[in-house]
């Protein structure tokens, strides 16, 4: 047994030191990015914010409304590839431009990922994903999926630890998925003990990608716009939403009524609510690692992603950075014991 003793941060212990800026107004501010990725070698240039392929939030409406916006929708894994072809027969360009294909790593994942890809040469991401981006199956999935399709963007993961970053860029990932245990509805640091704080794992997991000319994305434990902010700022180049667009107008979700009000569930990917929707009960080796939750719910996602780009442009202008590619060198975090003033919030 070893212990790290050098403390790990996550979102809630630090806040963004202000800087002198000569910007004028949020206006003047670029939130778009240009990539051009590792292993594809495709260039995209776009709002590098992810709606989460948890199957209420990475929807095919999410997608629509999302890529208005010029942001991302991993889109969920539990979509049949008939339903793939009616919505890309359905949605402009614009929007295929601004959607990942969600898979799992079984061989019928596999398969199911090709057959979906095969529909339209625009999808050009995928995002692989698993609970625990640590294992060898999923290592080997991800070599032959880089071997299948060279020239699209592969996103991977999760996993928390530099070392792991690097394998997964080696083995052909573009961009690697950073989070374990910091999601809003995940209950793995509790049914398990095993996590990382989301900022450390952020920071160093950005180090060892950029090292190798990947990229990461923060994925997991943004509770508000600030969050989104200093996920940037602590070196993501791309932040992941779950909690944070659930139970809108575009999420699919279950409705059910209390008292005269509507409620949207929203649900972890391994809880017990979603393994008996996909696989019909949870297997008897395994805990549920993700929890349901009832939301009031709050209309179309339009408001929110207003919202959530308004404040990372607000954060951008008080560190200076006229771009979001310059926030993380213009960040100076500082350690803090209180976030916000809370009088008003009990
Ligand atoms: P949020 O933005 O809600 O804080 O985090 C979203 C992320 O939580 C997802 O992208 C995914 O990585 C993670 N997640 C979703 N469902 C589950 C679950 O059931 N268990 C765990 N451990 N993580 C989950």
């Amino acid at each position: 047994m070893r212990i790290e003793e050098d403390i790990k941060l996550g979102f809630k212990d630090v806040l963004i030191r202000p800087k002198r800026s000569t910007l004028k107004s949020r206006s003047q501010v670029e939130l778009t990015r240009q990539f051009t990725f590792k292993h594809s070698a495709v260039a995209w240039s776009g709002i590098p914010i992810i709606a989460a392929n948890m199957d209420t939030v990475g929807t095919f409406s999410m997608a629509e409304a999302l890529a208005s916006f010029d942001v991302l929708t991993a889109v969920h894994k539990h979509y049949s590839v008939e339903q793939w072809q009616q919505f890309i027969s359905r949605v402009p360009d614009s929007v295929l431009k601004h959607v990942m294909v969600s898979t799992g790593t079984s061989d019928a994942d596999f398969i199911k990922m090709q057959q979906i890809l095969a529909l339209s040469p625009l999808l050009n991401f995928i995002c692989i994903d698993v609970a625990n981006g640590y294992s060898e199956h999923f290592v080997e999935f991800l070599h032959r999926a880089r071997e299948a399709c060279p020239g699209k963007t592969i996103c991977a993961g999760n996993v928390v630890t530099g070392e792991m970053v690097e394998e997964l860029i080696l083995s052909g990932a573009d961009i690697v998925k950073v989070g374990i245990g910091p999601g809003s509805v995940c209950t793995t640091r509790v049914k398990t003990g095993v996590g990382y704080p989301q900022l450390s794992a952020v920071i160093e997991c950005a180090d060892a990608a950029h090292g190798l000319g990947g990229q990461i994305v923060s994925d997991g434990g943004c509770s508000v716009p600030g969050d989104v902010a200093k996920a940037f700022g602590g070196g993501a180049d791309f932040v992941m939403l779950g909690g944070m667009l659930a139970a809108h107008e575009e999420c699919e979700g279950t409705l059910v009524e209390e008292d005269g009000e509507q409620f949207m569930l929203f649900y972890g990917m391994s809880s017990e609510s979603a393994m008996k929707r996909h696989v019909g009960g949870v297997a008897g080796y395994r805990a549920a690692e993700g929890k349901t939750v009832k939301l009031p719910l709050r209309g179309p996602v339009e408001h929110t992603a207003r919202d959530i780009l308004g404040g990372l442009r607000s954060a951008c202008t008080y560190v200076g950075a006229e771009r979001l590619k310059e926030l993380t060198k213009r960040t100076t975090f500082i350690r803090v014991a209180e976030q916000e003033n809370r009088v008003f919030n009990r």
